[in-house]
């Protein structure tokens, strides 16, 4: 992407889906407040058991599976939210949580879940140096292979 296109890219919840918007944060949503209301009642919601295969225990946690809290430490307000959003969040039990999914596994579910625009929005987050970059491209570049 060339640099001067960046600040268009800026996530937007204009790249979301009309159906899940409401499942996105607004800039100045209160985090917490955001998580217990919205986000965690729709992710357990989604997965009705813990996120990973064959585990079919009730889920507890929500861990933030592509994008970390620690990636997008030091952003204002307005994008770091953009971490607490479905397609960057799974259910987990207690125990598969102590082992959590690698970023590869929970990208490559969102967009067999959610649709390859996930991509678009990972890669749109502000980041000065993405740390998924590289997976994205990996994933983009399988893709195109077929
Ligand atoms: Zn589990």
């Amino acid at each position: 992407m060339a640099k001067k296109n960046r600040a268009e890219k800026i996530v937007d919840v204009s790249m979301v889906p009309d159906w899940m918007r409401e499942f996105f944060p607004k800039a100045g949503t209160s985090l917490p407040k955001w998580r217990t209301d919205v986000l965690i009642p729709h992710v357990l919601e989604r997965e009705g058991v813990c996120w990973v295969e064959d585990c079919w225990k009730n889920p507890s946690d929500v861990h933030e599976g592509v994008v970390t809290r620690g990636d997008v430490q030091g952003w204002a307000n307005k994008y770091r939210v953009q971490v607490h959003v479905p397609i960057n969040c799974i259910a987990l039990c207690k125990e598969c949580h102590k082992y959590a999914p690698s970023r590869k596994e929970v990208i490559l579910w969102a967009i067999e879940y959610y649709g390859l625009w996930v991509l678009d929005w990972f890669e749109a987050l502000p980041f000065t140096v993405n740390p998924i970059r590289g997976l994205i491209e990996e994933i983009r570049g399988n893709i195109w292979k077929g």
